[in-house]
C-alpha cells in the first residue's frame, strides 16, 4: 500500500536530514511528479519551478527526449567505474565537451557533484606546479572571493567565503587570498570593473610567487545573492592571472550551460580558463554528473613514464557514470534541437521588463539580472539600503506566499531569486514576477519605507 501524505510528511521530518536546513522548524515540500516547468507535490498542487531545482534544470523536467536518453542506456549497462576503465557514453561526452567549450579545454574529469568538480580543480592547479615544464612548487595557495560559493567540502569552503555558513569550520580550513566581491555597484557602476582589478592587481603583485590558482564564479556570484560583476571584470582576471603566472578555475557549475544566454559564462568575455568547472544542468539536472575539464597544458604536466608516478592520484566512484552521461549528451543536444540559446533573448526581455517593474517598489532596494538570472532585493530603506532584521526573514516569508500562489522559489536572505528553467514560457515568466511582485506586497504591507 502506497504511504499517506501524512505518513510521508512525518517520516520526512523524521528520518531525512535536509541539506541547510533547520529540521527542529522543518515544513515538507514534498514533490510526487514533474512536467516541463512546473513540480507536482504529493497534494496535487502545481507549482512553478522558479528557481529550476537550485540551478539544474534546463530543458524542463521529464523532457521525453532526456527521459529517453535514461531508458536507452538503462538498456545498456548503468554503472561502469572509470577507474582504469571507461564506457561509450561517457566517451562521447567527454569528446563533445571538448568540443563546445572554448579554447584547448579538452580533458573532463568526471565527478558527481559541483563541489567534487571543484575540489579536483584545486588538486589539479596544485600538483600541475609541481611537475609543469617550469615547475615552482611554493604555488601552494589561492586567490577566492568574499561570499563565493563553490561547494561544502573542506577544500571548496576554503576557496570559498560564505562566512555565516563556515564559522564553525575556521580551524580544518586551509588560508587563501581572499577579495572582496566585485560587485558592480562598488564604489559606483562607472569605476567598478578598474577598482576590482586594481585590487586583484595588488594581490598578485604581492604574493603570486605563492599562488597556485585563482578561483572564480564568472559574471554572477550565486549564493553570495546573486552579485553581478563590472562587463570587463572577467576578461581582466584572465589578463592579469596571465601576468603574474597563476591559474584560473572558472566556476561555471551555476551559470555554466546556457545560463547567462551563452553556453559558458566565460564565452561573453571571451576568456579560457585553465580548468572549467560543470556541474547541475550538466545533465539537464536530471542526475548526479559534474565535469572538471582542463586544458591541454594541465594534461600534459601530468604525462609520464608509470616511475614518475605524475598521475592525479583521485577520484569519485560514480564519475562517468553512463546514466549520467546519457543525459547531459542528450542535454546538450537539446541545445542544438531546441535552438535554447537563440529562444532566450525575448525571455530575457520579458524578465527584464518585470525587474524595471518591481525595482519601484518602495520596499525593493537593487534589481539585477545577467541573462535567465535575476534577483531582486528587499530592503526596509530605499535610499540607504538598510535590510530588515535577517530574523524577521522577509525573503522567507514573499517565498511562503508565492507557495499558495503556485510558484516554487527559495531565497538568498532578503534576495528573491529569479532562475526558471531555460524552457519557460513568457506566460511563466509573467506569473512568477507577478506573484514575487504581490508577494513583496503583502509581506511589507503597512510597514514604514522611510525609516
Ligand atoms: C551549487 C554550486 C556548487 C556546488 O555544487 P554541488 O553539486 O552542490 O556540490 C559549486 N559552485 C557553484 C557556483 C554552485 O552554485
Amino acid at each position: 500500500m502506497n504511504p499517506t501524505a501524512e505518513q510521508l510528511t512525518d517520516w520526512d521530518k523524521r528520518y531525512v536530514w535536509h541539506a541547510f536546513t533547520q529540521m527542529a522548524c522543518y515544513e515538507p515540500l514534498i514533490i510526487e511528479s514533474a512536467e516541463g516547468c512546473e513540480l507536482i507535490d504529493i497534494e496535487g498542487r502545481r507549482l512553478l519551478d522558479g528557481v529550476s531545482s537550485m540551478w539544474c534544470n534546463v530543458h524542463g523536467h521529464r523532457h521525453p527526449k532526456l527521459d529517453q536518453a535514461v531508458k536507452d542506456q538503462l538498456d545498456k549497462v548503468a554503472h561502469v567505474t572509470n577507474l582504469g576503465c571507461s564506457n561509450s557514453t561517457a566517451i562521447l561526452l567527454a569528446k563533445r565537451l571538448a568540443e563546445i567549450t572554448p579554447g584547448d579545454l579538452n580533458h573532463s574529469f568526471f565527478c558527481s557533484d559541483g563541489a567534487s568538480a571543484l575540489e579536483v580543480a584545486i588538486k589539479l592547479a596544485f600538483q600541475y606546479w609541481h611537475q609543469c615544464d617550469n615547475p615552482r612548487p611554493k604555488k601552494t595557495t589561492y586567490i577566492g572571493f568574499e561570499d563565493a560559493y563553490h561547494g561544502d567540502t573542506i577544500g571548496t569552503i576554503s576557496v570559498g567565503g560564505v562566512d555565516q555558513f563556515n564559522a564553525v569550520f575556521k580551524p580544518l580550513m586551509f588560508p587563501v587570498h581572499r577579495l572582496p566581491i566585485p560587485d558592480r555597484r562598488v564604489p559606483d557602476e562607472a569605476s567598478a570593473c578598474t577598482y576590482h582589478l586594481r585590487i586583484l592587481e595588488e594581490s598578485l603583485e604581492k604574493h603570486h610567487e605563492a599562488i597556485a590558482a585563482l578561483v572564480i564564479e564568472p559574471l554572477v556570484l550565486g549564493a553570495a545573492g546573486m552579485i553581478v560583476q563590472p562587463p570587463g571584470y572577467l576578461r581582466g582576471v584572465r589578463e592579469l592571472t596571465k601576468k603574474y603566472n597563476v591559474l584560473m578555475i572558472a566556476d561555471e557549475v551555476a551559470v555554466g550551460l546556457g545560463r547567462t544566454g551563452t553556453m559558458f559564462a566565460c564565452q561573453q568575455e571571451e576568456v579560457v580558463p585553465d580548468i572549467l568547472c560543470l556541474g547541475k544542468g550538466l545533465s539537464g539536472g536530471y542526475l548526479p554528473m559534474s565535469a572538471a575539464i582542463a586544458t591541454t597544458e594541465i594534461w600534459n604536466a601530468y604525462l609520464g613514464e608509470f616511475s614518475e608516478a605524475k598521475q592525479l592520484c583521485h577520484g569519485h566512484t560514480f564519475g562517468g557514470n553512463p546514466l549520467g552521461s546519457a543525459v547531459a549528451l542528450a542535454t546538450i543536444d537539446l541545445f542544438d534541437e531546441e535552438k535554447t540559446l537563440k529562444q532566450l533573448p525575448p525571455k530575457v526581455a520579458r524578465i527584464t521588463e518585470h525587474l524595471a517593474k518591481l525595482k519601484k517598489h518602495p520596499h525593493v532596494g537593487d534589481v539585477r539580472q545577467r541573462g535567465m538570472i535575476a534577483a531582486v532585493e528587499i530592503v526596509r530603506d530605499k535610499v540607504t539600503g538598510e535590510h530588515f532584521p535577517w530574523t524577521e526573514r522577509h525573503g522567507h516569508q514573499v517565498c511562503q506566499f508565492a507557495l499558495k500562489h503556485g510558484v516554487w522559489i527559495r531565497p538568498l536572505g532578503d534576495v528573491l531569486v529569479i532562475m526558471p528553467p531555460l524552457s519557460v514560457s513568457l506566460e511563466q515568466i509573467d506569473q512568477l514576477c507577478e506573484v514575487i511582485g504581490a508577494g513583496i506586497d503583502a509581506v511589507t504591507k503597512g510597514k514604514d519605507a522611510s525609516r
